[in-house]
């Protein structure tokens, strides 16, 4: 039984004035496996203090002492990866193939600031004026479960390179993996106060840290719901906001698609993260002459996907992260059900000799996109065939959705695929394939979120332009 009863503040472990007790569960399985002591408000305000007494230092710090901190966070990361994914597997029960890549993206995060920052220029000419790029403040870093550890380390990676400072509010989902993560941080040796991690609620220490006025910028990854709350709190105090929020991504297969060439990236998109993903491609549109062979392809792959305990290296999908989860996602899978959708692979309950979280991953047909699981964001392993009649309908149903954070587009002629893309609101599109550029802006169009994360973008969003003038 893990005993989790320690937060991170101002440099040290300390045992947090929150005494309430949150128990830990092994979702392959659903047993408990653990506890965890969640901060409270005044823990929020300790490590809001201890990131406001920071600043003051921190963001004087030099780009060569800040470049100096991003390698020795990478290297405190991968000295322990394995202990990183091993926490995760366990805790989360994201298939340990998969974990295992995450973990090392996640030490490359420190890496791939490191470049964004030893390129910028902070201080920026317009004809005789400086614009000089400064740290913005306190940083609230607050986080979902479903990527937890490459959330922590590309936030903090950004903040630093900033020069900004931190409290990290993760989800008390995530416990057992943030006090592993906690602990190489905390060897990587910064100066106190830089980072403060915080488990506990959303209402009692998320809140607090969207409320604070000694928090200048709220970096936020989770569901377009909280999102709003969190803006609506940010206002009171003016705070600047990257809202990193949900999706309901299409994946649009043009008429000339090579059918056995997309599925195996339909899947992978779908699937991604045991569906778990923001990112998930969960709107398969196929040309409605396309839709049943692409169907019987589809379910033909779908019987080689191997779901099984996360520990086993074949593994390729696991268990939802909670009971909850597990619930919501049978539930939608009744929905398309009752709505009329074709119920092709998949299908309510467990799979077969597995229990735990883990649900069937379900593929639907005939789907219409007002249909609540073409809406909705399922966040597990359940697909949606749409089918269209021409070109300008896909594009038309592609964006008939209230998110716009990713897109993939199938076809044999890349630049026909590049002219659809571009008609596409979103912030990320792929074409054939399923690529990934960690310099480039990651953010969401409508209610996908507002701002982006990573490279210049996600930096300059952690500084304010001042203006100097006749120097
Ligand atoms: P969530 O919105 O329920 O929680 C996210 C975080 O916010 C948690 O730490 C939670 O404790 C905290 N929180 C909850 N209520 C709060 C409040 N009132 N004030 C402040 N903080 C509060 O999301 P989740 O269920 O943990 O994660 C799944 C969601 O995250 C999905 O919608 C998914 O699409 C989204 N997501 C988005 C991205 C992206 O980059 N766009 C990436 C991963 C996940």
């Amino acid at each position: 039984m893990h005993q989790i009863d320690k937060v991170y503040i101002n440099g040290e472990f300390v045992t947090p004035k929150g005494s309430a007790l949150f128990d830990l569960y092994n979702p392959a399985t659903g047993a408990v496996n653990g506890q965890v002591r969640l901060a409270n408000r005044d823990d929020a305000q300790k490590a809001i203090a201890a990131a406001k007494a920071a600043f003051q230092a921190f963001s004087q710090s030099s780009k060569e002492t800040r470049l100096a901190l991003l390698q020795r966070l990478y290297d405190a990361v991968v000295a322990r990866a394995d202990d990183i994914t091993a926490a995760v597997v366990e805790e989360y029960g994201g298939p340990v193939s998969m974990m295992s890549q995450w973990t090392t993206m996640a030490a490359q995060n420190f890496l791939d600031m490191a470049d964004t920052l030893e390129s910028y220029d902070f201080t920026q000419k317009i004809r005789a004026s400086d614009v000089v790029m400064t740290p913005i403040g306190v940083v609230g870093i607050v986080i979902p479960w479903n990527s937890n550890v490459g959330f922590i380390t590309s936030r903090l990676a950004t903040a630093i390179a900033a020069g900004c400072c931190t409290v990290i509010k993760p989800s008390e989902m995530s416990a057992l993996q943030t006090q592993v993560l906690c602990e190489c941080l905390h060897a990587a040796g910064l100066p106190n106060g830089v980072f403060n991690v915080v488990t506990g609620t959303g209402i009692e220490v998320g809140a607090e840290i969207a409320r604070s006025p000694d928090v200048a910028k709220i970096s936020f990854t989770g569901s377009t719901a909280v999102g709003k709350d969190i803006l609506r709190a940010s206002a009171d105090t003016m705070k600047r906001v990257t809202l990193e929020l949900g999706g309901k991504s299409p994946t649009i297969i043009l008429d000339d698609a090579d059918l056995d060439a997309a599925v195996p990236l339909i899947l992978a998109a779908g699937f991604l993260n045991s569906g778990q993903a923001c990112i998930a491609g969960t709107r398969v549109l196929v040309a409605r002459e396309k839709h049943d062979e692409l169907a019987q392809k589809l379910v033909a792959a779908m019987n080689d996907i191997v779901v099984a305990e996360p520990t086993d290296p074949a593994s390729r999908i696991g268990p939802m992260v909670s009971r909850k989860q597990y619930e919501r996602v049978q539930g939608y899978i009744i929905k398309g059900i009752e709505e009329g959708a074709d119920l092709l692979a998949g299908g309510p309950g467990h799979p077969e000799g597995l229990g735990g979280y883990f649900v069937r991953p379900t593929l639907f047909g005939n789907v219409d996109n007002a249909m609540t699981i073409a809406r909705d964001e399922i966040f597990g392993p359940v697909l949606c065939l749409i089918p269209y009649e021409d070109e300008e309908q896909a594009i038309t149903i592609a964006n008939d959705t209230d998110y716009g954070l990713a897109a993939y587009v199938m076809s044999s002629d890349p630049a026909r695929a590049g002219r659809v893309a571009e008609r596409i609101d979103a912030g990320r599109i792929c074409i054939n394939g399923f690529q990934h550029e960690p310099q480039a802006p990651f953010g969401g169009f409508k209610q996908s979120g507002i701002g982006r994360q990573y490279g210049v973008h996600g930096l300059e969003s952690h500084l304010e332009p001042k203006v100097i003038m006749g120097r």
